[in-house]
């Protein structure tokens, strides 16, 4: 941030991701300009819970003035229309930080994923959260003036800009504690300087705020509007969580949810219900739309809003649901926790489990009924959210079989990437005879769908799982069973068909294996150290050769996942499994003199076939130059 002083008012720079997002944010949200207002009025509203939380422990800081509200006014004359609270307030310092930086974390992230396409970016915009900055969407001035709680009145500061890179910053004497945000309008936003069209703005977007928005009664007098003494208050001003799910509208849940959750769009779905029991609650948890910017940002903070008896607590109460459910925003009211709960009673507490519990499985049951009655949701829902839900397999055992219910994968059914298979669906297409769900986890789509390993399930028309999320593997070690049948990866240990092969298939393999004995101990020989065994295979119809991980070893792609991520792996070898009525194998057999050229190629042609990468990419290239160069010279 740059600096120049002239006595009390000093002019700084903005940082610069601010400017970048006030520029997108003017052009690209000009035709939803009206929600700058719900942007301020929902800043107001926090400001006055977070000042009724502190005073909890500190009476004093509410200057004997405990009736907390949001105070809307236009001047029609100075073209001015400011929103007032009389909550929290900000320092000189906080002032800086809060309007002069974005502090969010994943914030660089973000604005390198902005296109320059216009609705695009929009809707990015949306997710970051447009908050405060929309002023200027209306503005093309802004003065806004604070003094925190409790501060003299010598404290208060005035923070002034245009929109452009810099702001003022000057201290002044401030009587009211609290923020006033006052919007020189743009000439185009005249519209906006009339009660009637404030009103229902406020209507629209804010009427759930707990706090009373108020503004000065207005009376037709000769034909004309006049602004009268009288305040009266614009919204609803009760807490929406606490009212009857009937008095409630869709759109009424829906822009409080636009509250809570700092978001731009409609939530996909949503839960309410008031919970009696060992612990008395109420939840109103939404599923969002789409995935917030930061949502694998491990910093940044996920969770919901808990209030104790109406009072808000805190932010990002992480602990009211598990990780996977991350994604998640709402309130939990709790009737029974005591006001001053803490971040660490939190953690520890039994009644908190208890409520995590209740939540988890609301958001759950929500998931299930939606994947049942409109799959076309549930399909946003997987696509944005997915694999943060596949998570939950391995860290919550007690609803494992719920979520391995909702996980949804590729399959070799439709050969699309999209991941629109559920286990159940699955089972329902077993052909006779089939006791196991088969998967293939492979690094990318194209690898998992055209491994080689895949040859003879295509053959048979056995479908098969194409798990291709890193989190995949995880699923897998976690998700062992379900509906009573196991899940086996088509790339490990003996592969069993059991009853999906027939006698004759069987007397085959048997006697293929017998007759190229020989050949298998050559190769073995060869190849030495490179693998565990070499055995003749049937998994392959079209292939000469491919890899296997033994029974109790770790797969291919589980190690090298493992091993990008930095992480020791203990070394297992593959078995070799050749394909013994391939040509290039038939052709081996008579092979003299490049042996050992032809055995490393067709080791190394498997690794890469999976995927996998070779210790000595020349070395591979050299010997299949030379073995092309000596074609047909056995
Ligand atoms: P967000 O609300 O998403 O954090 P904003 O840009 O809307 O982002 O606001 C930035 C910060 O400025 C807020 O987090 C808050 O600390 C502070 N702030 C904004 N408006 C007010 C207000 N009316 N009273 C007190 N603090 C405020």
């Amino acid at each position: 941030m740059t600096q120049s002083a002239t006595a009390n008012r000093e002019t700084m720079g903005f940082q610069t991701e601010v400017k970048q997002l006030l520029q997108l944010m003017i052009h690209s949200l000009y035709s939803n300009r009206e929600i700058f207002l719900r942007e301020l009025v929902s800043n107001a509203s926090d400001a006055c819970d977070k000042l009724r939380f502190e005073a909890l422990h500190n009476d004093a800081l509410f200057e004997n003035d405990s009736d907390l509200k949001i105070r809307v006014a236009y001047d029609a004359e100075a073209k001015t229309l400011t929103i007032a609270d009389n909550g929290i307030g900000m320092s000189r310092d906080e002032v800086i930080n809060n309007l002069g930086t974005i502090a969010k974390s994943g914030t660089r992230e973000f604005f390198s994923k902005l296109s320059g396409d216009q609705q695009k970016d929009a809707s990015l915009i949306g997710q970051f959260g447009v908050g405060f900055y929309s002023a200027f969407i209306v503005a093309d001035k802004v003065t806004v003036r604070s003094r925190r709680a409790g501060e003299s009145v010598a404290q208060g500061v005035v923070w002034e800009s245009d929109g452009g890179g810099e702001f003022t910053i000057e201290m002044t004497e401030q009587a009211a504690r609290g923020t006033s945000i006052t919007l020189h309008l743009r000439d185009d936003q005249g519209d906006l300087l009339n009660g009637h069209k404030l009103r229902s703005i406020i209507h629209k977007y804010s009427d759930h705020i707990v706090q009373p928005i108020v503004m000065k009664k207005e009376e037709w007098k000769d034909g004309a509007q006049v602004i009268t003494a009288e305040d009266e208050t614009v919204n609803q001003a009760s807490a929406l969580w606490a009212r009857a799910k009937n008095d409630i509208s869709e759109d009424e849940y829906k822009a409080f949810y636009k509250h809570v959750g700092h978001d731009y769009e409609d939530p996909l779905a949503w839960s309410h219900a008031r919970v009696e029991g060992r612990q008395e609650y109420t939840q109103l948890l939404y599923i969002p739309a789409r995935a917030p910017f930061d949502l694998w940002d491990h910093n940044a903070r996920h969770g919901i809003k808990l209030y104790v008896r109406r009072v808000f607590i805190m932010d990002d109460a992480e602990q009211l649901l598990p990780p996977y459910l991350r994604f998640v925003r709402g309130i939990v009211d709790s009737s029974d926790l005591p006001l001053n709960v803490s971040r660490e009673i939190l953690q520890e507490s039994k009644d908190i489990e208890a409520i995590r519990k209740g939540c988890t499985g609301k958001v759950l049951g929500l998931l299930a009924d939606m994947a049942e009655n409109d799959k076309d949701k549930f399909a946003t829902f997987w696509e944005q959210f997915g694999r943060v839900l596949k998570e939950g397999t391995g860290q919550d055992f007690a609803n494992q079989e719920k979520i391995a219910a909702l996980l949804r994968f590729a399959s070799t059914h439709s050969d699309s990437e999209e991941q629109n298979v559920s286990l159940a669906d699955y089972v329902a297409r077993m052909k006779e005879g089939q006791d196991k769900i088969y998967y293939i986890t492979a690094e990318t789509f194209n690898a998992a769908k055209n491994s080689p390993h895949l040859e003879v399930f295509r053959k048979k028309g056995i479908e098969v799982l194409l798990l291709t999320d890193r989190v995949d593997e995880w699923v897998v070690g976690s998700v062992t069973e379900f509906s009573g049948k196991s899940l086996v990866s088509v790339a490990k240990g003996g592969l069993d068909l059991g009853s999906l092969e027939d006698e004759a298939e069987k007397q085959e393999q048997e006697k293929q294996a017998s007759d190229h004995q020989e050949l298998i101990a050559k190769i073995k020989t060869s190849l030495a150290e490179r693998v565990k065994s070499v055995r003749v295979t049937h998994r392959l119809t079209d292939s000469p050769a491919c890899l296997v991980a033994d029974d109790n070893d770790m797969n291919a792609n589980m190690a090298r996942m493992l091993k990008a991520a930095g992480q020791k792996v203990p070394t297992s070898l593959p078995i070799l499994e050749i394909n013994a009525t391939h040509p290039v194998v038939v052709r081996l057999n008579t092979e003299q003199k490049h042996f050992d050229d032809w055995a490393a190629v067709l080791f190394e042609q498997a690794l890469l076939a999976e995927g996998g990468q070779l210790d000595d990419p020349a070395g591979f290239v050299k010997r299949v130059n030379h073995l092309m160069l000596n074609m047909g010279a056995a």
